[in-house]
């Protein structure tokens, strides 16, 4: 699952292998960057804002440019040696490469793929909240920004970018389980939102630098989230049964043990 801790993670092994590097090839493989080409361009950096990644190129006498994607829910970002075999994902999920004299960068099944002027990025990423996993994070203004719709769920607004930027459905679930909290509490009924926001933060870095979004301490396959995914299984902590309740804001999966997390329930049932 894509989450800040994720993005910030693909920034970082992109620009470990291609920043500095200038392309030789471009390939872009939606319709709209169809006739683009960033050959001749360096790349310069390779940032994130919350779960937007940002690859920013520079050319000598031009403005710089940034290449945008998003990862959502299953788009990723591999790099590859050249001549090696992209063996990552299947070859039609591609929607660009980038093509160096070190190696070439290739982007699987992203999402609002856009190339802007780097001077323009807060077109895309303005509107974002605090980024968890910046170093200009502000908890006081994601705790402020939440707390601008007081009768909205904490499940639906913990996922809303504007608030704070970087969590998704997993520290979604875990953050609420953490905490005790039904997903269905109003934010302004929760009895301490700092205490949320900063579980929420410390969540996200304890994951930086790796792949495995833990949750629990433990690095294990099956043993590293509390109650994300695991629908009809015993509750870690109380053996309830974990359940799953799909709707809210774009109809997100939101999972919780109702005995660990005691408060209001959801307003249907659909498990
Ligand atoms: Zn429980």
């Amino acid at each position: 699952m894509p989450e800040g801790d994720t993005v910030w993670n693909t920034a970082r092994v992109i620009g470990e292998v291609l920043e500095g590097q200038v392309i030789e090839r471009s390939d872009f493989r939606v319709p709209r960057l169809a006739t683009s080409d960033l050959s001749g361009w360096t790349i310069a950096d390779s940032a994130c804002r919350g779960k937007h990644l940002l690859l920013r190129f520079t050319r000598d006498g031009a403005a710089g440019r940034t290449l945008h994607s998003h990862l959502r829910m299953d788009g990723t970002w591999r790099t590859y040696k050249v001549g090696e075999r992209w063996s990552g994902r299947p070859a039609h999920l591609i929607r660009v490469a980038l093509q160096t004299p070190a190696a070439v960068g290739v982007g699987y099944h992203l999402h609002e793929l856009d190339i802007v002027p780097t001077a323009e990025e807060s077109r895309l990423v303005g509107h974002l909240g605090p980024d968890l996993m910046g170093d200009d994070w502000d908890p006081a203004e994601a705790v402020a920004r939440l707390g601008r719709r007081p009768e909205r769920w904490i499940a639906d607004a913990l996922l809303d970018q504007r608030n704070l930027a970087g969590i998704g459905n997993l520290y979604k679930a875990e953050t609420l389980f953490l905490r005790g909290l039904s997903p269905w509490t109003p934010v302004g009924e929760v009895p301490d939102l700092p205490a949320v926001v900063d579980l929420a933060h410390r969540l996200l870095n304890s994951n930086r630098g790796r792949w495995t979004q833990a949750t629990t301490g433990s690095l294990r396959h099956g043993e590293a989230n509390w109650v994300f995914e695991r629908s009809g299984r015993p509750c870690r902590r109380c053996g309830t049964t974990v359940r799953r309740w799909t709707g809210g804001d774009h109809e997100r999966i939101t999972y919780w043990c109702e005995r660990c997390q005691p408060g209001p329930r959801p307003p249907t049932e659909n498990g």
